[in-house]
């Protein structure tokens, strides 16, 4: 069996080289992630932003330099998660991802969560959640750990969005304080119900 480093090299070169959406198209560099090819805890993001675009390196800019703070706070650091984003090139002027572009980006992020096969997920702001939780806003479902299957989904805001306002930023804070408790099975997931949403959504993962 390929070891878990050479099969996330293998996506990530696929990555660099996909032309499934409209992306590639004014991007400068793909930003597959990085990280532990055997992380306990995936983040999630949105898109790369400029910075991330440059370099095609994931959370590098401002929104990065925070995500890096709190996950010293808590303990943790780059060389023990794993970082990566809904859509792996540059939206032009940091729009959202469009749903055809996270759809088609789709199976990159499902073949890094199977490889790594991280027992955490933590999706960052509303793109992300929507993949685990559809029509679920983040600001009701930020910090609550929802169960799936072996793993738990555990949303929080995106640190872009604590960096434009005060109280996102005591919000996220406070919820990635819980991330150790989760990590040592210290706070029970929610089992999850989704209402008129495809219920097939979270088996995927
Ligand atoms: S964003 Fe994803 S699907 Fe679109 S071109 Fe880039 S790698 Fe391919």
């Amino acid at each position: 069996m390929k070891k878990k480093e050479e099969l996330l090299s293998q996506i990530d070169k696929v990555v660099r080289t996909c032309h499934k959406c409209r992306l590639w198209r004014t991007a400068t560099h793909a930003v597959p992630g990085e990280g532990s090819a055997t992380a306990e805890v995936m983040f999630i993001g949105e898109g790369p932003g400029y910075h991330e675009d440059k370099i095609g390196r994931p959370f590098v800019g401002r929104a990065g330099k925070l995500l890096d703070q709190l996950l010293d706070k808590n303990g943790l650091n780059r060389a023990h998660v794993f970082i990566t984003n809904v859509v792996k090139h540059r939206p032009p002027d940091n729009r959202a991802p469009m749903k055809d572009e996270a759809r088609a980006c789709m199976p990159y992020l499902l073949q890094q969560i199977k490889v790594i096969n991280p027992k955490i997920i933590v999706p960052l702001g509303r793109s992300a959640l929507e993949i685990f939780l559809k029509d679920t806003l983040i600001s009701e479902a930020h910090g609550i750990p929802y169960k799936s299957g072996n793993r738990v989904i555990f949303p929080v805001y995106h640190p872009a969005a604590a960096l434009r306002s005060r109280s996102v930023m005591g919000i996220l804070d406070k919820d990635f304080g819980n991330l150790p408790k989760i990590i040592r099975g210290e706070l029970q997931p929610q089992e999850v119900e989704v209402e008129n949403g495809d219920k097939n959504q979270l088996k995927l993962i």
